[in-house]
């Protein structure tokens, strides 16, 4: 029987926002199979609201924003600067949008908020505060490797280097790779990358940047150390090996440039007029609380393979509780 009223969660984030626990692993990995809820749960990935935003934003870049492929065929600063310029305002947009509504009007107060407590200051932030810290990290590093990866895996492309894969006109077979083929390549190297860089010393030298923030906000999703920029963006490097559409590559760029906005937002959901969407990933969250615990995404349960998946109730929390290190300890 599944423990699904009390989180172990819950009762240290002093929040009036209960989450619904267990975190269960999806139902395309259950055994015995269970086929229906496991289509039932692939749509709901397909038709999420995000996946839909950066699907519809993707599509527009590819038709009428993106370099022809002849210009893109040398490195040339005009067309990088374009696409540095493209995710600067991508960036600014998404991220800088949600944390406004959900930090500077604070819009739905601490409705579905994680964690009662607001962003904070200190010493530990570069210029002394969480917000300011994780914007300049965000802005500064996080979109220049972001560009600095698309501009050379489209370069890649039209050069010639690597070439279109046969299935790039088959519009079906393109929605899935935008789709479901992003993000399995993108949880799947982000678990490799991030369970990589939680060794000493890499965490402390790197990885510690983004764990300045056990109440994590929108800014926080790419606020990292330049070398964990390098790593965390490395999954282009996937679509070196493995030839895809460009709005496969668009795809990746929305879900793993703007796209931990949203899942690191402190808040279950966002309030857009009468809807209420689905953000913040408690999984995620719980990460930031506790550390050595869910170093992937929920999408590609390899902590549940790995015995390091926290699903948020009390009783998971007392069994890992040797894996656990508090903020403090940070
Ligand atoms: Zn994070
Ligand atoms: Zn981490």
């Amino acid at each position: 029987m599944p423990d699904t009223t009390s989180t172990g969660y819950q009762g240290v984030a002093n929040s009036a926002y209960e989450p619904r626990v267990p975190i269960e692993v999806p139902a395309v990995f259950a055994w015995p199979p269970r086929p229906v809820a496991a289509l039932a749960w692939t749509a709901r990935l397909i038709l999420y609201p995000w996946v839909l935003l950066y699907l519809v934003l993707s599509v527009v870049i590819w038709r009428w924003l993106l370099p022809s492929e002849a210009t893109m065929a040398t490195l040339q600063t005009g067309w990088i600067a374009g696409i540095w310029f493209r995710n600067l305002v991508l960036v600014g947009v998404i991220v800088g949008g949600l944390h406004w509504r959900l930090y500077v009007r604070r819009a739905q107060g601490d409705d579905f908020k994680f964690n009662s407590r607001w962003p904070t200051t200190g010493a530990k932030f570069t210029f002394g505060s969480q917000t300011r810290d994780n914007v300049f990290w965000t802005m500064t590093s996080g979109v220049a490797f972001l560009s600095a990866y698309e501009v050379l895996t489209h370069w890649a492309y039209a050069s010639g280097l690597v070439g279109r894969p046969d299935w790039a006109s088959n519009p079906v077979v393109v929605l899935l790779m935008a789709t479901l083929g992003v993000v399995f390549v993108s949880t799947t190297h982000f678990w490799a990358n991030h369970r990589l860089i939680h060794c000493v010393p890499l965490y402390r030298r790197v990885h510690a940047l983004h764990h300045r923030n056990p109440n994590p906000t929108p800014w926080t999703g790419i606020s990292m150390h330049p070398l964990e920029h390098l790593v965390y963006f490395s999954g282009f490097l996937v679509f070196w090996v493995l030839p895809v559409h460009p709005l496969v590559i668009l795809m990746f760029v929305m879900y793993d440039g703007p796209g931990p906005a949203p899942s690191h937002s402190g808040f279950a959901r966002v309030r857009i007029g009468r809807w209420e969407v689905p953000a913040g990933d408690l999984f995620h969250q719980l990460h930031h609380r506790y550390f050595e615990v869910n170093y992937g995404n929920t999408q590609m349960p390899i902590d549940q393979w790995t015995g390091t998946w926290h699903d948020g109730t009390k009783a998971t929390h007392e069994r890992l509780k040797g894996r656990r290190r508090s903020d403090q300890e940070a």
